[in-house]
């Protein structure tokens, strides 16, 4: 992706230098998330080890660390900026959300999370929340490098905050407070393709209007998203897929829709609701 020199947004928070992130999580009551997340990942977040009140992991980072921390810092911002011309174009009174940059452990509206649980969205604060360190984890643990497919992770989180102004996220709630688990999960697994379609909708504006990709960009964001499926993270992590569990879709299936926003650029094409092969 071509942003090295680009002008980035004034909507990041750094809270990367804030000890602990003022963060309670395993301290308070209940602890972990009190609101709803969406999260990038088909993670748990009630598995993810709990920070005490106060406590930071032992990380320390050297000069040449922290450069590139901000390297990548400088990188998501302008991938927001990005986020918030493409959308400011296609949707009328676009209200551009937040990104918190953050370390081990921060405090939202939905209640405390650390960075266990990758990137996420709260609709609550209409912010997004990304620790750095993940960056590193899709590059070697998910075996998708490239600075597109962290393009694309910040574009599928801004893709939930763009849910939340459409009403859908609320709708999509209340009907799966209504039904049963596994009705839930489904709903969940089209809430999330169509967060990837819309990642897919921003490149397609994005190249139209600023011309930003490089050979090989969408195949690093597909390359992501084949990463992510539920079916592939379940695979390593129990080695064995239970499709009722799935909450965020199959590898198959983010790159399909992700794939499908990128070549229609087109907004009323993401009905993930409707389609047939996700009933
Ligand atoms: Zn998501």
């Amino acid at each position: 992706m071509l942003w090295r020199g680009r002008e980035g947004s004034s909507n990041v928070e750094d809270r990367r230098g804030v000890s602990g992130g003022g963060i309670a999580v395993g301290g308070g009551i209940g602890g972990l998330i009190i609101g709803i997340l969406y999260f990038l990942l088909g993670g748990d977040p009630s598995q993810a080890p709990e920070l005490l009140p106060g406590q930071r992991s032992s990380t320390q980072y050297s000069s040449e660390q922290k450069a590139a921390d901000d390297t990548l810092a400088q990188f998501v911002s302008v991938v927001l900026r990005d986020t918030e011309d493409v959308w400011g174009d296609i949707m009328q009174n676009y209200r551009k959300p937040k990104l918190v940059l953050f370390r081990d452990g921060v405090q939202t509206a939905c209640g405390g999370a650390n960075a266990a649980v990758g990137p996420f969205y709260c609709p609550g604060d209409e912010k997004v929340y990304i620790d750095l360190s993940f960056f590193q984890d899709l590059k070697q643990r998910f075996g998708a490098p490239g600075d597109f497919a962290m393009a694309y992770v910040v574009a599928h989180e801004v893709g939930h905050h763009i849910q939340n102004l459409l009403g859908t996220s609320d709708k999509v709630h209340s009907l799966q407070q209504r039904g049963g688990e596994r009705e839930g999960n489904k709903l969940s697994v089209m809430l999330e393709l169509q967060a990837d379609f819309y990642a897919g909708v921003w490149a397609n504006h994005d190249q139209k209007m600023k011309n930003i990709l490089e050979p090989g960009d969408i195949e690093e964001a597909l390359t992501a998203a084949n990463a992510i499926g539920d079916d592939r993270l379940q695979q390593e992590a129990t080695g064995r897929v239970v499709p009722d569990a799935f909450t965020h879709g199959t590898s198959a299936q983010r790159m399909y829709w992700f794939k499908k926003g990128y070549e229609t650029g087109d907004i009323r094409q993401g009905n993930t609701f409707d389609d047939p092969s996700l009933q």
